[in-house]
């Protein structure tokens, strides 16, 4: 079975700078039911298992008033990917894609976002649902989702 490291044909890999351009803090550590790639969904669904987002002291004051929104877009740092690949092929079609085209977590600078439904807020821990990464990624940031909500689907039979 291929690694989830592997590059596959039509893939291109450059060299990665020695040095980075900024730092980044991780402000607290995302809980899942996903370990493996394979197993976390390619993106998340409000519908999909509450998950927990651990806010790291000293950040907890940061939390006053978000429970004010139903829905919050969630930052991560995508820890497990390689990041060094500037083309992309999809196990399913094998073309190649840039990078930039694509979701892939694998990037130079592996942030993930996702727009999430907030369920509520426990002490240090935010219950979300629509997350789709992997139990322990690491938290860049909380925002308030501002766009206006998804309008909910017809019921069956209308329109
Ligand atoms: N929703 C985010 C976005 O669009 O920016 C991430 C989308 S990315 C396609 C989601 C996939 O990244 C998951 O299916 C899983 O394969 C992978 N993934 C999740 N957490 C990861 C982590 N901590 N490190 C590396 N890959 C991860």
């Amino acid at each position: 079975m291929a690694g989830e490291h592997d590059v596959r044909p039509g893939e291109v890999a450059v060299a990665l700078p020695e040095a980075t351009d900024a730092g980044l803090i991780f402000i607290g550590r995302i809980h899942t039911p996903w370990t493996t790639r394979r197993e976390a969904p390619h993106q998340g669904s409000p519908d999909g298992p509450l998950c927990r987002i651990e806010v790291f002291d000293p950040w907890l004051p940061a939390l006053a008033g978000l429970d004010r929104h139903e829905r919050i877009e969630v930052f991560y740092w995508l820890h497990r990917s390689r990041r060094d690949l500037v083309t992309q092929c999809r196990a399913s079609d094998g073309i190649a894609r840039g990078t930039f085209s694509l979701r892939t977590p694998v990037r130079p600078n592996p942030i993930g976002t996702s727009i999430v439904q907030l369920v509520g807020i426990e002490g240090c821990v935010v219950l979300v649902r629509g997350l789709d990464c992997l139990d322990g990624t690491p938290l860049l940031d909380l925002k308030p989702d501002r766009k206006p909500a998804p309008p909910a689907p017809l019921p069956s039979g209308a329109g």
